[in-house]
C-alpha cells in the first residue's frame, strides 16, 4: 500500500517536473558581427558596452523577472500587445531586450545605400524621396527628448510612418498611440554613441546611414504586408 503511495506521488508531480524543465523560448541571440565590425561609424568600445552589459543586463532582468510565468512561452509581440498589464520591470526589460536585438540586425558592415524593391518605391511613395525620408526620420532622432528610439513602422493600413517612442517602449506595445509593425529602428539613447559622438546626436545619426541594413529592412517589410 506505501508503495502504491509513493508512484501515486511520483506520477502526480510529472507534468508539474516537465512544465519546470520547459526552457524558456526568449534567448540572448549572439552579435551577429563582431564589436568592431561597424567602425568607423560605430566604434569597437561602444559596441562591446552596447552588446555585453546593456543588452545582456536588459535580457537578464527580463529573464528573471518572467521566469515560471507563463510568459517565458509567450512570442514577444503578443507580450508587447498586453504590456499595459505588466510592471514597469518586465515592460522596460522586455522593450530593452527586444529593441536591441532589433536594431543589431539593422545595421551590418559595409552597409547603407539606398532601400531597392518594393520597400524603395514605398519610402519614395511616402516620404517623397530616399533623402526626404532620411531627413525625416533624423529629425525624429534628433527631437526626442531624453532616452528613446526611432522607429520606420509599418501601420495598419500597410502605410509606413516613422514614429519616436521613450525609453525603452517600441510600436508593438499597446501603451503606444501610433502603433504598427516596426521594421527599422535606431536607438538615440546617449549610451548608443556618447563614448565617440558625445553630445553631437546629430552626427552619430549621419554616421548611422553607413551601417544601415537595407536587406533586413526589406524582409520585414515583406513580411509585414503578408501580415496584412
Ligand atoms: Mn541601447
Amino acid at each position: 500500500m506505501k508503495k502504491i503511495l509513493v508512484y501515486l506521488v511520483v506520477f502526480a508531480a510529472i507534468p508539474f517536473a516537465l512544465k519546470a524543465q520547459k526552457e524558456s523560448i526568449h534567448k540572448f541571440a549572439p552579435l551577429p558581427y563582431a564589436y568592431d565590425a561597424l567602425e568607423p561609424y560605430i566604434d569597437k568600445m561602444t559596441m562591446e558596452i552596447h552588446y555585453d552589459r546593456h543588452h545582456r543586463a536588459y535580457y537578464n532582468n527580463f529573464a528573471a523577472a518572467i521566469k515560471g510565468t507563463d510568459l517565458e512561452q509567450t512570442p514577444m509581440v503578443a507580450i508587447f500587445a498586453n504590456i499595459s498589464t505588466q510592471p514597469a520591470a518586465i515592460k522596460n526589460n522586455a522593450g530593452g531586450y527586444w529593441n536591441h536585438e532589433m536594431f543589431w540586425n539593422c545595421m551590418k558592415p559595409n552597409g547603407g545605400g539606398v532601400p531597392l524593391g518594393k520597400l524603395g518605391d514605398a519610402i519614395n511613395a511616402t516620404f517623397g524621396s530616399f533623402d526626404n525620408f532620411r531627413k525625416q526620420f533624423a529629425e525624429a532622432g534628433v527631437k526626442r527628448f531624453g532616452s528613446g528610439w526611432v522607429w520606420l513602422v509599418v501601420g495598419a493600413d500597410g502605410k509606413l510612418f516613422i514614429n519616436s517612442t521613450a525609453n525603452q517602449d517600441n510600436p508593438y506595445m499597446n501603451t503606444e498611440e501610433k502603433r504598427g509593425t516596426p521594421i527599422f529602428c535606431l536607438d538615440v539613447w546617449e549610451h548608443a554613441y556618447y563614448l565617440k559622438y558625445q553630445n553631437k546626436r546629430a552626427d552619430y545619426i549621419t554616421a548611422f546611414w553607413n551601417v544601415a541594413n537595407w536587406d533586413f529592412v526589406q524582409k520585414l517589410y515583406a513580411e509585414a504586408l503578408v501580415k496584412k
